[in-house]
C-alpha cells in the first residue's frame, strides 16, 4: 500500500507532467503559427511524451491500489521570442522536473517503498535524456543565430522527429 505522503507526492508529479504537456503543446502551437512546422512537430511529440509520463504514474498508482487525484493545471506562456528562447525555457523546466523526481526518489527511500523507487528509476534515466536533448538543441540554435538557411535546415531536422511510446507503458 502506498503511504498517503507518497500518494500525494505522486499525484503532485502527475500534475507537473501534465503541466509540462500543456507547456510543450503551447510551444507547438506557437511555432505552428510562426510557420516553423518542424519545430512545432518536435514540441507536439514532446507533448505526447509528457502525457505518457503522467500515464505511467497514473497506472502505477492504480497498480498499487491507490487513488489518482487530478488537480487544476496552471496556465502556461503562449509565445516565445525565438526557438532558442523556447529551448532555454525547456531546459530550465526539465531541470525543475529532475529535482522533483529526485525529491520523490528520496521520499520513496525514506518511506522504505522500494517498488516506487524502482519505478522512479525509469524517470531518473528519462530526465538525463530530456536535459541532454534540450541542451543539444540550444547549442544548435546558438550556432545558427541570425542565419535563415540554418533555421530552415534545423526546422527540417526537427520535423523528422517521430513519436515512440515508452516501453514501460506496454508492460502494463
Ligand atoms: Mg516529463
Amino acid at each position: 500500500m502506498l503511504s498517503n505522503r507518497l500518494q500525494d507526492a505522486l499525484n503532485q508529479q502527475i500534475n507537473a507532467e501534465l503541466w509540462s504537456a500543456y507547456l510543450y503543446l503551447s510551444m507547438g502551437m506557437h511555432f505552428e503559427a510562426e510557420g516553423l512546422s518542424g519545430i512545432a512537430n518536435w514540441f507536439k511529440i514532446q507533448f505526447k511524451e509528457e502525457q505518457d509520463h503522467a500515464n505511467i504514474f497514473m497506472n502505477y498508482i492504480n497498480q498499487r491500489g491507490g487513488r489518482v487525484e487530478l488537480k487544476a493545471i496552471d496556465a502556461v506562456d503562449t509565445s516565445w521570442e525565438s526557438p532558442l528562447a523556447a529551448f532555454e525555457a525547456t531546459l530550465a523546466h526539465e531541470q525543475k522536473v529532475t529535482a522533483m523526481i529526485n525529491n520523490l526518489y528520496a521520499l520513496a527511500e525514506e518511506e522504505h517503498d522500494y517498488a516506487t523507487r524502482d519505478r522512479l528509476n525509469w524517470f531518473v534515466t528519462e530526465q538525463v535524456e530530456e536535459e541532454d536533448n534540450a541542451r543539444t538543441l540550444i547549442d544548435k540554435f546558438k550556432m545558427i543565430q541570425g542565419n535563415g538557411m540554418g533555421l530552415y535546415m534545423l526546422n527540417q531536422e526537427l520535423g523528422a522527429r517521430v513519436y515512440n511510446a515508452p516501453s514501460v507503458l506496454s508492460e502494463e
